[in-house]
């Protein structure tokens, strides 16, 4: 059985943009523990200096963190406290620590999170699009076949989906997410959030576009992109244009393969489509 150890990791997390944003347990928590695992040490030393705290800081980072990580568990296991903290908002969500945080578990380290700020979910707040449910995909993938494939997938999805995304991409990745998603889906752009710039716009996806092209500080800085979720609409029910499709095929097909390939064109549940034309075989339509 394992051995209990006193050392304790905190997970810190730090504001995304406006100082005044961290918490004053984290202050309290950054002051007290015995070493700071920082993504970026100059980063975090300007909070700190900020915040009048001095303490020791190590590196932590997606390049070291197995090496690290290795390092801070002997130091727990001498009765250590260390803080883990990244450049901003909740270390682990889209940031380095998670190894850690998991060799914490297998040696029965106690890992003690702190609330705090996250771009996400702050976005997620503002957004109108919170009916209690969402997912997060973190950052859309930069290749463009392996971004199309995600947002295909995603098209039917009826939870908000939050993404995190860059300037140098949002372009892009709004015209993929009209030709794969919709491109009358609504969607809501946070930029800059607790920052000088913040902005918040919703539009669909297709205005959205239109509106970001016309002014290149409209996606400037940083950026959560949340796509509001699939709805059913009333046509998802039986309407004409899946009706004509299977016409157009019942000419040339057997009942099921007519049934089975419009189905499948228009995303339509085939049962439903089979029995509706059970249901009119007297209007002859088969
Ligand atoms: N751990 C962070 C969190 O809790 O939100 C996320 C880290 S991830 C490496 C950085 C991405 O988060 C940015 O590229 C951007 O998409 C989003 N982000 C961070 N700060 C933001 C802000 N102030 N406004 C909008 N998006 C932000």
């Amino acid at each position: 059985m394992n051995q209990n150890y006193t050392g304790m990791l905190y997970v810190v997390p730090t504001p995304i943009g406006n100082l005044l944003d961290i918490t004053h347990r984290a202050l309290e928590v950054l002051k007290k523990v015995n070493i700071i695992a920082a993504e970026n040490i100059q980063h975090t030393n300007i909070l700190l200096q900020h915040f009048n705290i001095k303490n020791y800081l190590i590196s932590m980072n997606k390049d070291n963190e197995k090496k690290q990580s290795d390092h801070l568990i002997k130091e727990l296991k001498k009765g250590k406290t260390i803080a883990l903290v990244s450049n901003a908002g909740t270390p682990i969500i889209n940031d380095p620590g998670n190894l850690l945080i998991k060799k914490c578990h297998n040696f029965n380290i106690q890992v003690i999170p702190l609330p705090g700020p996250c771009a996400a979910i702050t976005a997620l707040s503002a957004s109108g699009l919170m009916y209690n449910r969402f997912c997060y995909e973190g950052f859309l993938p930069s290749k463009k076949t392996e971004r199309q494939n995600l947002l295909y997938s995603l098209r039917k999805e009826t939870r908000p989906i939050i993404f995190y995304e860059t300037k140098y991409r949002i372009l892009e990745s709004m015209q993929d997410i009209i030709e794969q998603i919709d491109k009358n889906r609504y969607i809501v752009i946070a930029r800059e959030i607790t920052k000088k710039w913040e902005s918040i716009y919703g539009a669909t996806a297709i205005s959205l576009l239109k509106w970001l092209k016309e002014e290149k500080n409209r996606y400037k800085g940083e950026i959560v992109i949340i796509i509001d979720g699939y709805k059913k609409l009333k046509n998802d029910t039986l309407n004409q244009k899946i009706l004509d499709t299977f016409f157009i095929l019942r000419n040339f097909c057997t009942l099921k393969t007519s049934v089975l390939i419009t189905s499948k064109i228009h995303d339509f549940n085939k049962n439903n489509l089979y029995q509706y034309v059970i249901k009119n075989k007297n209007d002859k339509i088969i």
